[in-house]
């Protein structure tokens, strides 16, 4: 089964992606996290990432849709993907769809993501990720904080902010971004039929973790 996980930054695309990913055997591949990763390890696609990540810029489509594109041949991507952070505008969906048709499959399923502005800002202020590449644990310091402070539940390694969360400047541009490229996704694949939209809100008292559960029951459920 193939999954893209929708959805402005900050409303826990990585965490409904890694739980259904846990708990289903799918693999989660985050184009961000790839990114990062390359980042700290100063190989020359991060060092050339890095220029756009760190101002809140999508990286170039020559850069990212090849490092996806590759990605998809590894062996644990063949019976299927969760998609974190993919595509991010129409030209990245459009060949995702060339890629996944020459091999004879498509996009099941786009979970959609939507969650207040105001609540976007504040999570992406309070989130906090775990430093260790491996891990890269989610937590967020309001919501769901780890149990000893600045320290990673699962590994024990540092908890950092992601750069592009501490910079207004940076998290700004990425809403704007957002709405302008990646938003008229949310079209694209309602006319598909694939879109399932779900509210992830304090508001309404719906967290990443019911979306997931939900979706993880449904997925069970059709096999
Ligand atoms: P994320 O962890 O998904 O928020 O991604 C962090 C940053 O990586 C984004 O703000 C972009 O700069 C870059 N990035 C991640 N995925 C993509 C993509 N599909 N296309 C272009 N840039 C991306």
């Amino acid at each position: 089964m193939n999954i893209i996980m929708l959805g402005a930054q900050g409303t826990g695309k990585g965490t409904v992606a890694g739980i259904i990913s846990e708990k289903t055997g799918i693999p989660q591949i985050s184009t961000g996290d790839i990114f990062r990763k390359n980042i700290s390890e100063k190989t020359p696609l991060g060092i050339e990432a890095d220029k756009y990540i760190s101002k809140g810029n999508l990286v170039p489509d020559e850069i990212t849709i090849p490092m996806v594109e590759d990605r998809l041949t590894w062996e644990d991507a063949q019976a299927g993907v969760i998609l974190d952070g993919f595509p991010r505008n129409i030209a990245q969906a459009e060949k995702l769809d060339e890629i996944l048709k020459a091999k004879g499959k498509k996009i099941d399923l786009v979970i959609n993501l939507v969650t207040p502005k105001e609540e976007i800002i504040d999570r992406m202020l309070t989130r906090r990720v775990c430093t260790n590449q491996e891990c890269k644990t989610t937590y967020n310091i309001k919501l769901h904080p780890p149990k000893k402070e600045g320290i990673c539940d699962k590994c024990g390694a540092p908890l950092k902010q992601r750069e592009d969360d501490s910079d207004p400047e940076a998290i700004k541009r990425r809403l704007e971004i957002y709405e302008e490229k990646t938003s008229p996704l949310v079209e694209y694949y309602k006319n598909k039929g694939v879109l399932r939209t779900e509210t992830v809100s304090i508001t309404v008292n719906r967290m990443g973790q019911d979306v997931a559960n939900d979706v993880i029951k449904d997925i069970k459920g059709a096999q």
